[in-house]
């Protein structure tokens, strides 16, 4: 600071100039008391003469008193150090100060320099103490400020421009648990819940940088680690440029006001008696599952459910009663769709359901069953079992109903439809559809009762249908086909349950079933069986072809003591292409351990080949409906002369299936095809009829059945 002193200011202010040649006496002035004189001879500074040797020769000249070796002249770029040192080594009082030009400019003496250095000090002094007042003032404005900062409510968060926390207020650590010297220096990041994604943040700070603010909802994370609503406004503080310098974020925790508006929600959306979501709610969230469903072009099932004899109860056991029993009926109910569903109290005794991503008509049918299933046990009330039953009425979207009313009042309708026939059943509300069901759910029991039933009376049995060489008529093997004789149903073809089997997961043991039974007969046909010259085919559904099963299938086969060389299984070309990896593998497996397969209805599905080298395939089987024509066809014809040289150059044999003329096994004939099988040679037949037809001599041309 003292440096910084400009000579200039240090120049003793009692300095008279006088000439040379004139005398102290002539000069005194009581009135202006010089303390030093400068001499000048006209105009050039000749030298100092201090007042003190002044006045020791009062009638001398000046310029007599001046002495020879006058002191250099300090420049008036000295510093005040420089200066004072070199007062103290020319042991003399004054020394005189020149301009940059050389010019004389005055004066300095220690009194000097210490009056301006004295003088600076005062100044600087002042300027503090202002500065300090100034300050005072501000810090009472800011304490005010802070009074008010901390008294608020809202939580406050001041940040710098790089959004560095400085400063927080008592509101903020309350909310967030965090004190001010725990973030301050940190990012607001800090409390970040993961709740939102970047582009939220990236969207809110294009926001502020933009508008300068930004308010809404936001979810931050206390310091204990619970996540938390808040309602946030964020400024930026832009200086007089306009350049950003801080951001005051302000924010109430609404987390108890969500609380609150929750509960105002659940009273005005809810049933109070079940607690189950009420028809306002019910109609609102059936509007959004049809939004869904239109958007991702899928769909979903809507029941209403009806409480049968509800009525009768409700009359003669009291109100109280039915309530608690309306309440234990919504539980159950509740029980037994997915959490994702909705249960709704419809009203009274009736409730509706909406069954999310149910797209198959059986899926609705299932779950319709399964709840008119579970009414059917006893509900528990004040200690009593309480029979009664559901009716339920089921539509789907879009099929039944493109909007929500249609939706409600056409299973209102299948609803009392239900009731109608004696309740404690469901009904759909197209007739088509419910007789379709119906009739598939009633072939579904029957064979779940016929697979379960002792050997011989569920009806369940197999026929055996000849494969012949087209060349000699030679038997050389047997395709096993699933037969059904139902006890009051009668014959039900393998056409109308072999796929109810599959919809319904029954195929697995149905397999198991067929399986079995053809290996345990074909162990009754011994010596006859030679591997490599004679096999049993066995259907193989798609559905089946799960790792396990397919593995369990030949320790099915060598239980029975056949050896796994002697089967062949029959897989359809779209089963082998579309299965999955582990199916692929367990394929693979079984022709290790020896058994075979056939292409079934090959030329149906997508012809692929590369899949016939993959699963070491060794017989196509041409489908019945391009046998059928060839000999008219001549499409059909190419097709078959086609299948036959593909698969003669692959290696592999080729079948016919279907074969019902003479003609046309001529023409497989003439056209290479190694076999046949079809009503031209014999109809499937009991095991017996086909165990004689095997004992018999072989035949230029058989015929039988
Ligand atoms: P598929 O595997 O193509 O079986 C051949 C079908 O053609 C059999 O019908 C058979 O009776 C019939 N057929 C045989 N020769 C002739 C003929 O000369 N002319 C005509 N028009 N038809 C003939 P079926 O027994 O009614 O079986 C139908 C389908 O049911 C089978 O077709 C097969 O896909 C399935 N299936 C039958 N039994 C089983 C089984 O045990 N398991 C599995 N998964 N499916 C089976
Ligand atoms: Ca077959
Ligand atoms: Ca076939």
């Amino acid at each position: 600071m003292s440096s910084k002193l400009p000579l200039r200011d240090a120049l003793t202010p009692r300095l008279l100039c006088v000439e040379s040649d004139q005398r102290y006496r002539d000069v005194i002035q009581a009135d202006s008391p010089a303390e030093v004189f400068a001499v000048f001879d006209e105009t050039r500074y000749q030298g100092l003469v201090s007042a003190k040797q002044a006045a020791l020769f009062p009638g001398r000249i000046f310029a007599d008193l001046v002495v020879l070796r006058q002191a250099r002249p300090l420049d008036e770029e000295t510093d005040l150090e420089t200066a004072i040192a070199r007062l103290q080594e020319v042991k003399d009082d004054f020394l005189p100060v020149q301009d940059k030009a050389g010019g004389f400019l005055g004066a300095v003496s220690r009194a000097s320099l210490f009056a301006a250095l004295s003088a600076a000090e005062h100044r600087l002094n002042e300027e503090r103490a202002s500065l300090i007042q100034r300050l005072e003032v501000e810090l009472e404005n800011r304490r005010i400020a802070t009074a008010v900062f901390d008294a608020t409510s809202e939580g406050i968060m001041v940040t710098d421009a790089q959004t560095h926390i400085i400063l927080v207020n008592r509101a903020f650590s309350a909310t967030t648990g965090y004190a001010l010297d725990e973030v301050i220096g940190k990012t607001p990041h800090l409390l970040a819940s993961g709740h939102h994604d970047r582009d939220f943040y990236t969207a809110m700070w294009h926001t502020i940088q933009d508008t300068g603010g930004w308010s809404g909802e936001i979810w931050n994370r206390r310091k204990n680690g619970e996540t938390y609503p808040e309602w946030l406004h964020i400024n930026a503080i832009r200086d007089d440029s306009g350049k950003i310098t801080h951001y005051v974020g302000v924010f109430s925790d609404i987390s108890q006001h969500k609380e609150v508006q929750k509960r105002l929600h659940d009273l005005a959306y809810h049933d109070a008696l079940t607690h189950l979501p009420n028809r306002q709610l019910f109609y609102d969230r059936l509007e959004q599952t049809i939004a869904h469903a239109r958007r991702e072009q899928g769909g979903f099932t809507l029941l209403v459910l009806d409480l049968d004899r509800f009525k009768v109860i409700n009359d003669t056991q009291g109100h109280g009663f039915g309530d608690r029993l309306l309440t234990e009926a919504a539980r159950r109910l509740q029980n037994l769709v997915r959490a994702s569903d909705t249960v709704a109290r419809w009203g009274g005794d009736e409730f509706t359901l909406i069954l999310h991503e149910t797209t198959e008509d059986w899926e609705a049918a299932v779950a319709a069953r399964k709840i008119v299933h579970a009414f059917q046990a006893p509900l528990h009330v004040d200690g009593q079992d309480v029979h009664l039953s559901a009716s339920v009425g089921i539509t789907r979207f879009p099929l039944d109903g493109e909007n929500a009313e249609a939706l409600v009042s056409h299973a209102d309708a299948a609803m009392y439809a239900a009731k109608k026939e004696g309740g404690g059943r469901y009904s759909f509300f197209s007739p088509e559809l419910n007789r379709r069901l119906t009739e598939r759910l009633r072939v579904e029991n029957a064979l779940r009762t016929s697979l379960a039933a002792p050997p011989g009376e569920g009806g369940l049995h197999l026929a055996w249908q000849p494969q012949v060489r087209l060349a000699d008529g030679a038997i050389i093997g047997v395709e096993v086909l699933a037969r059904w004789r139902h006890p009051e149903l009668g014959d039900i073809p393998p056409a109308r349950f072999i796929p109810v089997a599959e919809e319904s997961g029954l195929i697995m043991e149905l397999g198991r079933w067929v399986l079995e039974e053809a290996a345990r007969h074909a162990m009754r046909l011994c010596g006859r069986i030679e591997p490599g010259r004679f096999r049993i085919s066995v259907n193989v559904s798609p559905r089946q072809m799960g790792h396990e099963t397919m593995e369990d299938l030949v320790s099915i086969i060598e239980r029975q003591g056949l050896r796994a060389e002697c089967v062949e299984l029959e897989i359809t070309e779209s089963a082998l292409m579309s299965e999955k990896h582990s199916a692929e593998d367990a394929l693979r497996k079984l022709g290790a351990q020896g058994v075979h397969f056939a292409v079934d209805d090959f030329g149906t599905g997508y012809s692929n080949l590369a899949y016939l080298k993959r699963f070491a395939v060794h017989r196509l089987k041409i489908d019945q409906a391009f046998v059928r024509d060839m000999v008219e066809d001549e499409a059909d014809r190419q097709i078959v002369t086609a299948i036959v040289s593909m698969g003669h150059a692959l290696g592999l044999k080729v079948i016919a299936e279907g074969v019902e003329t003479e003609a046309q096994r001529r023409l497989l004939l003439e056209l290479g095809c190694d076999e046949g099988q079809g009503f031209l040679f014999a109809r499937p037949m009991p095991f017996d009829a086909f165990a004689a037809l095997l004992a018999q001599p072989p035949t230029p041309s058989p015929h039988a059945d």
